[in-house]
């Protein structure tokens, strides 16, 4: 599981706190944080602090992970979508070739629209998962298509990709998570074969899957549903010699000599592990991978290659291919090291009926960490927190591993220094001081909590599926989590385990919090669309739920000052005590496996969105100019060599453009043939 930033109120925080933030302050201003800007989308560059600090070995170590992460990029191209990569090669192709006046509206819009399709991993929306719609014509592109020369022609079915990108009702969305439509027939993902319906592939798994096993494999995590010629449901699985075998051969190569430079025999027996999985596809090998990787927390570097996170498939299975490589950051580590180190007495305090918390609470591992390389489905959008493994009874038995990626956090404060966005949405002038001085840290605190106790507390009861909330699965997961860390937030055990010097500081983050889940999150809406995307339909759901409950002790109220309007908390230990109410009753949904009350909570709270609140905040914002979304470009890393060709030194630079990059990207990493 993932975190994402939550809004643009990070923007709001400015860098106070230890004398490392200070430090990262002072170098910010002269690393050019901003590469690019266009549509709804900004990209960054983030710094690698300490690379050079590593060992040699941990270097190439790193480098060879960084090849195998790039080379599966066109996996996940293609599972969003059949065509992804035949458009992007052409798109690429006339972006490339293109003879004619580059200074036009034409063609700007259409370097936009290609710019879009590489943030999106495709031609759909890598949130909202709505198809992009081009702002150039079906005739500028027909016409370029056209003068392409002789030696980089067109596809033969280039009017087919045409009609694909221009006609609206083809594709239209990449998951479809509405309630009571068939969500595979209706999402343009790859992961099910055109004509196979949601009912036939629930039937499929329904078919295979244990009752009672208390240790499954994650069904159909690393595969695509097809029908054979018979019409039956059969597994297309990713593995050499199967789906996206060219892809992965690329990427064995590299974990193969990625694996000759491990830090200790643990984590050489790690890569083997992935290794063997990719060459079998075979999921008990994947979870036996999995716990070795869980239990790997000696090594300073680590990495995630696979196929892991499942919001890309509307049914919640198979994952969304991926990689980030990383290093410990061991400084900043101490503080998520100190609520690991107290992850029982947090888990026994929480305020849930004690029959769903862990008795024994295993092996929950926390680290801040450097991001070194960002792939697949974390790139160019970027988590910053990470939690895994996936698997429950794993995470139950073996402990999950949990990670802040504290440079790329660091990246998004630094290029949102000073935007407006706090003047704009925040009620009074103490409120924005408290969260000029406490926003930053409590981020980081939360999305700590969130990691490294939110996912790994709690216990399902015997006999629950992992996956009976189904659809819903995601958002409460999410909502738990968070609910956990807010909870937290404010308990006097932050100031007492030294974490925050200031009681108060967690009011920085409720108002933040609540700011998000009522008001600022809408922007990254469309005017008359619903809430979709599991995180946001999380943090409405927490924060309309508070509003509700608390309406009669005016506990949230909001209010209106010259036609604007404003969150006001009148009472924050009593917003405490509703997080607690809802945590326990998110915590009961889950143990219990109660879809109905999940899918409640979701409907009534996490969906809707207020149309002329909504209109209201997109106004204010188109004032700002904020990007709603962020991404990175990645640095690049070059192998420095001898006469005999042995690595000497790995360097770290960071001058390339967004354009650039994906351009080289798609030459270089051209994972799967055509
Ligand atoms: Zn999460």
């Amino acid at each position: 599981m993932k975190k994402y930033l939550s809004a643009s109120l990070i923007a709001m925080s400015i860098i106070t706190g230890s004398c490392t933030h200070k430090e990262q302050a002072t170098e910010a201003g002269e690393f050019d944080y901003t590469v690019d800007r266009f549509a709804d989308i900004e990209v960054l560059r983030y710094r690698v602090p300490d690379f050079e600090n590593l060992t040699l070995n941990q270097k190439i170590l790193v480098y060879y992970l960084q090849e195998a992460a790039l080379w599966g990029r066109d996996i996940l191209w293609d599972q969003n979508n059949a065509s992804n990569l035949a458009v992007r090669d052409l798109l690429e192709n006339v972006y490339v070739n293109y003879q004619g006046d580059r200074d036009t509206d034409e063609f700007k819009n259409f370097e936009i629209y290609l710019k879009q399709v590489w943030f999106g991993n495709g031609i759909h929306h890598h949130y909202s998962t709505d198809k992009f719609t081009p702002r150039f014509s079906r005739e500028f592109l027909e016409n370029a298509i056209a003068a392409l020369p002789a030696d980089s022609p067109a596809p033969e079915n280039s009017a087919d990709l045409v009609e694909l990108i221009f006609n609206p009702t083809i594709a239209a969305k990449r998951v479809n998570q509405a309630a009571g439509q068939d969500l595979i027939a209706t999402s343009a993902n790859n992961m099910y074969a055109p004509g196979v319906s949601q009912a036939e592939v629930e039937a499929y798994y329904a078919g295979i899957k244990v009752p009672g096993d208390s240790t499954p494999i994650s069904y159909g995590l690393n595969s695509r549903i097809a029908r054979d010629e018979n019409g039956n449901i059969v597994e297309q699985t990713y593995r050499i010699g199967g789906l996206y075998g060219e892809a992965i051969e690329h990427i064995v190569a590299n974990l193969d000599s990625a694996s000759h430079y491990a830090e200790n025999d643990a984590q050489r027996q790690v890569i083997n592990s992935l290794i063997e999985f990719y060459r079998t596809g075979d999921l008990a090998t994947f979870d036996r991978y999995s716990i070795e990787w869980a239990e790997d927390t000696a090594s300073q570097v680590d990495f995630i290659n696979g196929f892991i996170e499942s919001y890309g498939d509307p049914l919640g299975m198979t994952g969304s291919w991926e990689s980030i490589v990383n290093f410990k950051n061991n400084e900043a580590s101490a503080r998520t090291e100190t609520l690991s180190a107290n992850a029982q007495w947090f888990e026994d305090h929480s305020p849930v009926d004690p029959r769903f918390r862990k008795p024994v609470v295993k092996g929950v591992s926390a680290k801040v960490i450097t991001a070194a390389i960002l792939a697949g489905d974390s790139y160019p959008a970027t988590p910053i927190g990470i939690n895994l493994p996936n698997a429950n009874w794993i995470r139950a038995a073996h402990g999950s591993k949990s990670v802040t990626l504290e440079n790329i956090t660091q990246a998004y404060d630094a290029a949102s220094q000073g935007d407006g966005s706090k003047e704009e949405f925040v009620i009074d002038e103490p409120t924005r001081e408290l969260m000029n001085q406490y926003l930053f840290i409590t981020d980081n605190l939360h999305t700590d909590l969130h990691e490294c106790l939110g996912h790994g507390s709690g216990q399902l009861l015997p006999g629950v599926d992992p996956d009976a909330l189904r659809e819903h699965g995601s958002t409460i997961e999410e909502a738990r989590a968070d609910l956990f860390a807010l909870y937290y937030l404010a308990d006097p055990k932050m100031v007492e385990l030294g974490l925050i010097d200031n009681p108060e500081a967690y009011k920085a983050q409720y108002y933040s919090y609540i700011l998000n889940g009522l008001m600022t999150q809408l922007r990254r809406i469309e005017p008359g669309k619903d809430i979709e995307e599991a995180h946001m339909r999380n943090r409405k759901l927490i924060a309309e739920w508070v509003y509700e409950k608390g309406r009669d002790n005016n506990v949230i109220e909001l209010i209106k000052r010259d036609g604007k309007t404003f969150v006001k908390i009148n009472d924050y230990e009593a917003l405490r005590g509703l997080f607690g109410e809802l945590l326990a009753e998110i915590q009961r949904v889950r143990s219990e496996g109660d879809y109905a009350a999940a899918a409640a909570l979701v409907d009534n709270y996490g969906v809707k969105v207020d149309p002329e609140l909504h209109a209201e905040v997109l106004e204010r914002y188109s004032h700002l100019d904020i990007a709603p979304y962020r991404g990175f470009v990645n640095p690049r890393y070059t192998a420095v060599r001898d006469a005999q060709g042995r690595i000497t030194d790995v360097t770290v630079t960071y001058d390339e453009d967004y354009s650039e990059q994906m351009l080289r990207y798609s030459r270089e990493y051209r994972g799967l043939n055509r």
